[in-house]
């Protein structure tokens, strides 16, 4: 068997290892467009920054490593120019020499990836504007600021990259602006998790425009729709799209986006022809909707699962979720499933909970509180979604909370989770425990939650009861409008401070001592409503706006 595969990084490497180990006999061959195959394109930006300091460090397997260890030919700078299905023969470029040259297969595997978008602005062609897909254009970008030194750089999109590139640019001591389209950074996020990702980056020193679109790009500045920024450099991180027009040229079947549409078995609509990675179109594992996910865990899946089904096994993937995790200097930002916003587009009845806890035992030295949320399908009680922003510990919640999800996990079955615990890495109640006996709470009708973007709409005509039930040291630094302080400490004292024939609606620090009191009131017959993730996330959104 002859099997050949366009694309010798994420899917198209981890295919072509897992095909020798499955058939030892096959002639594997991987037709590379760039110079380089297995490297590392996540750690790009880290060698901008200059965390990552050798170049070498970036490519993962060598074409030399693939032949010694894995009788694998690698062929670099070998472009397959087109697809001839029905002769099952590739013609490819040899760009060194501009030879072209034809190669036959039994099995061919497409992954392509996807290329960075390059928008047709003004002034996109310019030597000092950037896009960041392989190492070429990390070195291009590199050698830029060892020569030019620029004092300012204008990162165009708050995806991922984005944001990692505005990190690593900072930390040059380049002073960077982001222009973002939308009216938050990092895409999987929702709006009210994203504001602390917004307040910690802009104390970075780091300039946001949001809901700001680049309209060119003149000398030494970027025009945006509201005003000019000074640029000495420009990166573009506006999206990808799927690098498909081989593949539509030999009659695979694309979707309106130009993914390559596969079945589960990550076969494309053309006989002997397989596909995976970024340029694939996915089912979305809640929502089972196609959709695109392009990350590097579920390109190196499907490239296994491709590589099991050419070689005679069956595998299928499952679909993604699109389970991702971002550094912000010291800052961490994770999120899996469905954001709020994409599960009220979906049609879903979900409910939600906000925590914001410390990642060990409070008494144990250091340790940030990290802001979670949890979404769950209102019907089936399933988790469908969470995000989390902090510092330490928000790698392990973030995946325990994926696995439960992965493992079609009802929220109130993070009550159930046995975590391990010693007062330097956790708390005998996780936070992830805790979000689950929070859902546990409202889902059985014990604690009922108002939010964020409610509070506006209460009334301030004395028909409810606005009750903020921090100390006063802690109200200090502010308190929402039309609120009285009741110190939680006090509460059964000033009960008749409180109408019993009134809504009452309370607000704390992050929403866990104004449910006790919510319990404590509620027992005396009062119909109480808890402020979700309390005055702090309250207060961080506000200040964002
Ligand atoms: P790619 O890895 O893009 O490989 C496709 C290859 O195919 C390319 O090298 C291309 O040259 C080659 N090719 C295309 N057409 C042809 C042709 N006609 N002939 C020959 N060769 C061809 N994902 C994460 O999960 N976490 C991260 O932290 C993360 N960080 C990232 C940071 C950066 C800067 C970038 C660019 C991506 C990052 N990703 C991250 C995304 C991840 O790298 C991709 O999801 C993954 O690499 C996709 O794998 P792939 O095999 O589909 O495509």
């Amino acid at each position: 068997m002859k099997i050949i595969i366009i694309g010798g990084v994420a899917g198209g490497a981890t295919a072509a290892t897992r095909l020798r180990r499955l058939n030892e006999k096959a002639e594997i061959i991987i037709l590379e467009r760039g110079g380089f195959v297995s490297f590392a394109n996540c750690g790009l930006p880290y060698y901008i920054g200059g965390t990552i300091t050798e170049k070498e460090k970036l490519t993962v397997e060598t074409p030399k490593g693939f032949r010694d260890k894995f009788n694998i030919d690698v062929r670099v700078e070998n472009e397959v120019i087109s697809i001839d299905p029905e002769r099952k023969i590739l013609k490819v470029n040899e760009l060194a020499t501009g030879r072209e040259y034809e190669e036959s297969y039994d099995e061919l595997l497409l992954s392509p990836g996807a290329e960075p978008v390059r928008p047709p602005l003004e002034g996109i062609d310019r030597e000092n504007v950037f896009t960041l897909r392989n190492i070429p254009d990390t070195m291009r970008m590199d050698t830029f600021i060892k020569m030019n030194n620029p004092a300012t750089a204008v990162v165009v999109g708050g995806g991922n990259i984005g944001v990692e590139m505005a990190e690593n640019l900072t930390e040059k001591g380049i002073k960077v602006t982001i222009v973002e389209m939308a009216d938050h950074l990092i895409a999987p996020l929702d709006p009210d998790m994203a504001s602390d990702v917004h307040n910690y980056i802009r104390a970075k020193g780091i300039r946001l425009y949001l809901g700001s679109g680049v309209t060119a790009i003149g000398e030494g500045k970027v025009l945006t729709d509201k005003e000019e920024i000074p640029a000495d450099m420009v990166l573009m991180s506006v999206g990808t799209k799927p690098e498909t027009a081989l593949a539509q040229s030999c009659g695979v079947e694309v979707n309106a986006k130009g993914s390559i549409i596969v079945d589960e078995r990550m076969h494309t609509s053309v006989p002997q022809i397989y596909a995976v990675g970024d340029a694939v179109e996915v089912k979305h594992f809640v929502t089972e909707e196609p959709t695109s996910i392009q990350l590097a865990g579920p390109a190196n899946k499907q490239g296994r699962i491709a590589a099991d089904n050419i070689a005679g096994y069956d595998s299928i993937y499952t679909g993604s979720q699109g389970s991702a995790i971002l550094k912000v200097f010291d800052m961490t930002v994770a999120s899996t499933g469905l954001s709020e916003k994409q599960a009220k587009s979906a049609g879903i009845d979900y409910d939600k909970v906000y925590t914001f806890l410390a990642p060990h035992a409070s008494y144990y030295p250091g340790g940030t509180n990290m802001s979670m949320k949890v979404i769950w399908d209102k019907k089936t009680e399933k988790i469908i979604g969470a995000q989390i922003v902090g510092y330490e510990g928000v790698d392990k919640r973030m995946d325990v909370l994926a696995t439960a999800m992965r493992f079609g996990g009802k929220v109130t079955d993070l009550t159930k989770l046995e975590l391990c615990y010693a007062p330097p890495f956790g708390s005998a109640k996780d936070p992830v425990n805790i979000a689950g006996y929070v859902a546990e709470n409202i889902i059985s009708g014990k604690v009922k939650q108002y939010f964020w973007d409610d509070v506006a709409d209460l009334p301030r005509d004395g028909s409810v009861s606005l009750i903020d039930i921090r100390t006063p040291e802690e109200t200090a630094g502010g308190m929402i409008d039309g609120y009285v302080n009741i110190p939680w400490v006090e509460i059964r004292k000033r009960l008749d401070e409180i109408p019993k024939d009134k809504p009452v609606y309370l607000s704390c620090t992050s929403g866990l001592k104004s449910y006790n009191v919510s319990r404590i009131l509620t027992g005396l017959g009062y119909d109480c409503y808890n402020l979700a993730g309390g005055y702090r996330l309250y207060s961080s959104i506000m200040k964002d706006k």
